[in-house]
Order: structure tokens, then C-alpha cells, then sequence
């Protein structure tokens, strides 16, 4: 047996020591009562410190260097060069982390989470403030593992969007809010959309039911997942044969549950393209959250909230709930469902003002852990700077500082900056599918998405995570990440719906 045959071996029991783990987390976040927590944490624990010491003993090093020595005369690019030069990066990354640490943040983690999913309807921030404060130090632990660092951020920016440090993610979002602001400024000096329309009672069945039908026809395969209820949507992954997706539903508003579900839908396509030779690898993996958050809110926005979807979708809607949306036109939906105004929720907040919710917390995040906000202060600042951003007052905890699990349920840093990189990044790959297949918007009217997810899938999806994010941009749209795409994308869909001026674009002659 080669020693890559060997590597692969470990690996793949590896990989199951994380499953296993993975489906403890998606049972405590979906039906585990809330008693089950304590144990829950320590079982987790136990098999992170295992998952870890296995792939982080020296023995997993000898055979790295091995099968390192027998891939040597392949291109860069087959896969089992692929695997070694990853799971080396992996592993460099993990062996400069202790194993105690490692289990103790996944421990801490599952009890923060129970206790956020109790404070945040509650309103009760000073419940998990401790928490909080035991993660920051866990956060900060966990980076110091990496010394010679910038920023202390960069460590943990590295684990979800590997190559980026806070400098250059400071850089594009401070170039990306110079052009936003502008478009914001003008939208909101326009008369909000009406939104009466979806703002209706909606029977949880109803919405599930239409959830459903919408991603079987973007082709999210039932046979290898499912879906369940949770309190903060999420996709995960057990093995390429069975990946899931969960979602929440608000009974007051028609789209609620649906947006979430085409966003977790996205995450899963991704992993369910991946090349399944693949399976039990560092490969079988989203290549960074930034890459990841590209497809969720590309079949989320860029196809889900686009008039052409709805062309085809509103009159199916329409039957669905009849009695809500008879005599609605689709004009008036359309705008509904891309209103824009300045909200207190991120993950309810429209494309144009979204990414200002990612800067509000990505900053916060590298106070906290420069120490500039301390975690008993924190709640107080949020409201200050949201106010100072938003020009809305936060009426409560609820509504700010404990809406997002992230903080509650992994590390302070590198949490947020993932999901602007991913706006960015699926207008630029849904602009370079159309120029190599211009029917896809004609495709889409007609409720048909092979072209678009085919495409996806030969040169995003099948390649896992073969690639670092800037080779694969790099491959894939023939440059590096540019915000040009994006911006020319939000321009030209609100442009036309809110009336906007040219001159407006630069912010000119708008106070
Ligand atoms: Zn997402």
C-alpha cells in the first residue's frame, strides 16, 4: 500500500471522527432538548480532541511527506496533488493548535449557543455576557496559536477565507461602502416600497411546500438531503451522499421561510457538486466561506429575487395562496421582494444595505479582540454604531447585539467578512456564466436552471476545495475578486425600480 493509500486511510477516519461531530451539532440545533446540552458539549468535545489528535499526530506528518514525495511529478491540479498540497496546509494550521484548546472551545461553544438560543427571545444579553467574554479569550487564545501575525484577527480570517488578513478585508469593504453609500442615500430619499403584499398571514405548510418545489427544480436532490427547522438557517454536511439544510418560518410575512430556504439551498448545491471520489477528504469541502456564501446568495438573489424567477414562480405562488395575492400584480411583488430600507436585521436586510450590517460587525470584531470594546460594553456600542450607520435606533438587545449566532456558536473573528466577499463574489461568477451562456436569463423566466447549475458545477462545484479561493476566482472569471461586477449588477436592477438618476450613482447632488 502507498503511503498516500495509507494518508487516505487516516484521513477518511478522520473525516468520520467530524461527521459524527457535525450531526451531534445539527441535532442540538434542530431537536435535542435543551437538556441535552451539558452532555451534548462534552460529546462533542470528546470527538473534536479525538479528530484532532488523529490528524495532528506526527505520523499523519511522515506520511504528508511520503505521499508528497510520490505525487511529486503530477500537475498541480490532479487530484492527488490537490490532496496532499490541502490537507498539508490543514495540517500545518492544526498541529500549531493544542488538542485541549481545540476541545475546549468546542465544549464552550455548545453551551453558548443553549444559552443564546434561551437569552436572545428573552432579550437577556446579560445571561451570555460571561460566555461571551469566555469566547473572546478563547478567540484570542486561538490566534495567538499563530504567532507573527498583523492582526490578531488575520489567524481566524484565515480559517474561513484563507489568504485575506483584516488589512486587505478593511481595504475592499472601505472602497465597496464609498460607491454603496451613495446608492443607499439615494434609494432611501425614494418612497418606500410597499411591502403590504407579503406582509400576510402565511401557513407554515404553505411556505415549506413552496420552498420545496422552488429547490427540487434548481436541483437539490432529496436523495442525498433533507430539510428541517432551526433557529439560524444553516447547511451541513455528514458525507457527499447526505447533506442538509434547515430553515425558520414567520408566519406573518409569505417569503419568510422561502429566501432562507433558496440561501441554504445554495450552500448545499456547492457541496452536492462536488466530485464524489472526493468523499472522506480534505477536498470534499466548500473551498472558503467567502466562495461558499457566492452560491447561496447567488441562487438566493441574483436568480431568487430576479424578475425573470418570478416570472415563471408569481403565478405558481399565486395559487398557493390565493386568498393573500389574487389581484397583487407582479410588478408590485417584485418590488416587495426588493424593497430597500435601512433595518435592524442582517439576514432580513435587502441586497443594497446588507453589507453595511457585515462591516458594522467585522469591525466590532477587530475591537473586541484588539480590546477596544470590552464584551460588557458591547451591547452599548452596537447601538451606537448601528445608529451612527443606520440612522435607526435599536429598540432592544433582541434586535441587536443577539441577533447573529455566529458569536454565540464559534469564534469572535473571521465570522462576517465571508458573507460580503460572497455578494461580491456571485455577481462576478454569475456574470462570467452569462457571458459564456447567454440564454441563462431566458432559461431562468422559464423555471429552467440546468444551464446555470451545470456551469456552476464543472467549474466551481466539482472542484471542492482543490483550490484556494483566489486560484479559483482567478480560474473561473480570468481575474482576480472585483467589486465592478457587483456594483454594475445592484445599478442595474434598482436603478430602474427606484427611478434613480445616473448622476446619483456618485452620490452627486443628493444631501
Ligand atoms: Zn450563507
Amino acid at each position: 500500500m502507498s503511503s498516500l493509500d495509507t494518508l487516505k486511510a487516516r484521513l477518511l477516519e478522520v473525516d468520520d471522527l467530524s461527521n459524527a461531530a457535525a450531526l451531534l451539532r445539527w441535532d442540538q440545533t434542530t431537536y435535542m432538548p435543551p437538556e441535552g446540552a451539558p452532555a451534548r458539549g462534552r460529546q462533542l468535545a470528546t470527538l473534536s480532541r479525538l479528530a484532532h489528535e488523529l490528524f495532528t499526530n506526527a505520523e499523519t506528518g511522515r506520511l504528508l511527506d511520503a505521499a508528497a514525495k510520490e505525487t511529486a511529478s503530477l500537475p498541480f491540479d490532479a487530484d492527488d496533488a490537490s490532496l496532499v498540497r490541502v490537507t498539508r496546509r490543514n495540517w500545518e494550521q492544526s498541529v500549531k493548535m493544542p488538542t485541549a484548546l481545540v476541545a475546549e472551545f468546542q465544549e464552550h461553544s455548545a453551551l453558548s449557543y443553549q444559552a443564546w438560543t434561551e437569552a436572545r427571545p428573552k432579550n437577556d444579553f446579560a445571561a451570555v455576557r460571561p460566555l461571551l467574554e469566555k469566547t473572546l479569550e478563547l478567540s484570542r487564545r486561538t490566534a495567538d496559536c499563530f504567532p507573527g501575525y498583523q492582526h490578531i484577527a488575520d489567524p481566524l480570517i484565515d480559517f474561513s477565507d484563507y489568504g485575506m488578513k483584516a488589512s486587505s478585508v478593511k481595504q475592499l469593504f472601505s472602497e465597496l461602502r464609498a460607491k454603496l453609500v451613495p446608492i443607499v442615500r439615494a434609494i432611501t430619499s425614494r418612497p418606500v416600497a410597499d411591502e403590504s403584499c407579503i406582509r400576510q398571514h402565511a401557513p407554515e405548510a404553505d411556505q415549506l411546500g413552496f420552498g420545496v418545489e422552488v429547490i427540487r427544480r434548481f436541483g437539490y436532490d432529496f436523495a442525498r438531503g433533507r430539510q428541517d427547522k432551526t433557529h439560524h438557517p444553516f447547511m451541513t454536511k455528514f458525507s457527499l451522499g447526505d447533506i442538509r439544510i434547515t430553515t425558520r418560518v414567520r408566519e406573518d410575512e409569505i417569503t419568510d421561510a422561502l429566501f432562507s430556504t433558496l440561501h441554504e439551498c445554495g450552500h448545499a448545491l456547492y457541496e452536492l457538486g462536488i466530485d464524489r471520489a472526493y468523499e472522506g477528504t480534505p477536498l470534499a469541502n466548500g473551498t472558503s466561506s467567502g466562495v461558499h456564501e457566492s452560491q447561496s446568495r447567488l441562487w438566493e438573489n441574483l436568480v431568487g429575487r430576479s424578475r425573470g424567477f418570478w416570472e415563471f414562480f408569481y403565478p405558481r405562488l399565486q395559487q398557493v395562496f390565493a386568498k393573500q395575492l389574487q389581484g397583487v400584480p407582479l410588478d408590485a411583488f417584485y418590488k416587495a421582494v426588493n424593497r430597500v430600507e435601512r433595518s435592524l436585521i442582517r439576514t432580513d436586510a435587502d441586497e443594497v444595505t446588507y453589507n453595511l450590517h457585515v462591516m458594522l460587525r467585522f469591525d466590532l470584531e477587530l475591537d473586541l479582540l484588539e480590546g477596544k470594546v470590552a464584551v460588557k460594553d458591547l451591547a452599548r456600542v452596537w447601538r451606537e454604531r448601528f445608529e451612527a450607520d443606520f440612522g435607526i435606533p435599536v429598540p432592544d438587545d433582541k434586535n441587536g447585539v443577539l441577533q447573529d449566532v455566529h458569536w454565540y456558536g464559534g469564534p469572535i473573528g473571521g465570522a462576517f467578512q465571508g458573507y460580503t466577499l460572497g455578494n461580491i463574489l456571485s455577481a462576478q461568477f454569475f456574470a462570467t456564466a452569462v457571458k459564456a451562456h447567454p440564454g441563462i436569463p431566458g432559461e431562468v423566466k422559464k423555471g429552467e436552471f440546468g444551464t446555470l447549475h451545470g456551469w456552476l458545477r464543472d467549474n466551481i462545484y466539482k472542484h471542492g476545495a482543490k483550490f484556494t479561493a483566489p486560484e479559483l476566482i482567478q480560474r473561473v472569471t480570468g481575474g482576480p475578486l472585483t467589486i465592478g461586477p457587483y456594483l454594475d449588477y445592484l445599478w442595474g436592477k434598482y436603478q430602474p425600480l427606484y427611478g434613480l438618476r445616473e448622476e446619483e450613482r456618485l452620490g452627486a447632488g443628493v444631501a
